[in-house]
């Protein structure tokens, strides 16, 4: 059974249908990588799954529990953004433990698990500057920190490096692909960028206009796409 089920999943806003009979089954411990052209509707399938949006038909199975009309808190997921939003008055070490604090978990534990994902993510010299204080990509890794720490089934990354320039989204490519090594966490990745897809997906799912045109492997993609769609996206080096 795959760790996140995407069965037939439809989202409407107001009249217009916005993603169309979409199923995906992403593997535990699986990198899927969501693809597409700006609109296609990779952002709303990660909030539908996140529950940040509800979908209009189909369901959603997390970890294999029906989440479908779960708010995001009970989904077991966390999620990394384009824009780091870090709260600028707290410390890195309070922005990585502040939705454990909410959650009521005791002082030491979240010190704890802290510590233990700042190590991981080379953080640890840094717990208490601020985010004014740091760098793009050391803001970026704070992000992913505040995911660790809660230790979901399922990341949900959208388009996680656009904010950041060349050299340092391949760094923080390549820091994200040793994490996911590490850790096995299942995760779904949005971008619009093949080089990203290729180098981070063990499976691509490629969408346009709201639905689904072809789910592989990179190589399969490469190598047998299904349209001119999917060769012209995926065949394209940027
Ligand atoms: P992507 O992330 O691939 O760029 P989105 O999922 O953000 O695409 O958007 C897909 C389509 O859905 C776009 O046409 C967008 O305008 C529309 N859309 C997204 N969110 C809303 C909303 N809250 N209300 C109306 N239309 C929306
Ligand atoms: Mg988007």
């Amino acid at each position: 059974m795959g760790a996140v089920l995407v069965n037939n999943i439809g989202k409407s806003f107001g009249k217009v249908d916005v993603i169309k009979d979409v199923s995906i089954t992403v593997e535990p411990g699986e990198f899927c990588v969501l693809i597409g052209p700006s609109g296609s509707g990779k952002s709303t399938i990660l909030r539908l799954i996140a529950g940040l949006e509800e979908a209009t038909t189909g369901a959603i199975h997390i970890g294999g529990r029906d989440v479908t009309r779960l708010p995001p808190k009970q989904r077991d997921i966390a999620m990394v953004f384009q824009t780091y939003a870090l709260y600028p008055q707290m410390t890195v070490a309070e922005n990585m433990g502040f939705a454990l604090r909410l959650s009521g978990m005791r002082k030491t534990e979240i010190a704890e698990k802290v510590k233990a994902a700042a190590k991981l993510l080379e953080l640890d010299q840094l717990l208490d500057r601020l985010p004014k204080e740091l760098s793009g990509g050391q803001r970026q890794r704070v992000s992913m920190g505040r995911a660790i720490v809660r230790n979901p089934t399922v990341f949900l990354f959208d388009e996680p490096l656009s904010n950041l320039d060349a050299k340092l989204r391949a760094q923080v490519r390549g820091e994200i692909a040793d994490l996911h090594k590490r850790l096995k966490t299942t995760s779904i990745y949005v971008t619009h960028d093949q080089i990203e897809a290729m180098t981070l997906g063990q499976k691509i799912v490629v969408l346009r206009n709201g639905r689904v045109e072809q789910i592989g492997r990179p190589m399969d993609l490469y190598n047998e796409p299904a349209n001119v769609f999917v060769a012209g996206f995926i065949g394209t080096p940027s």
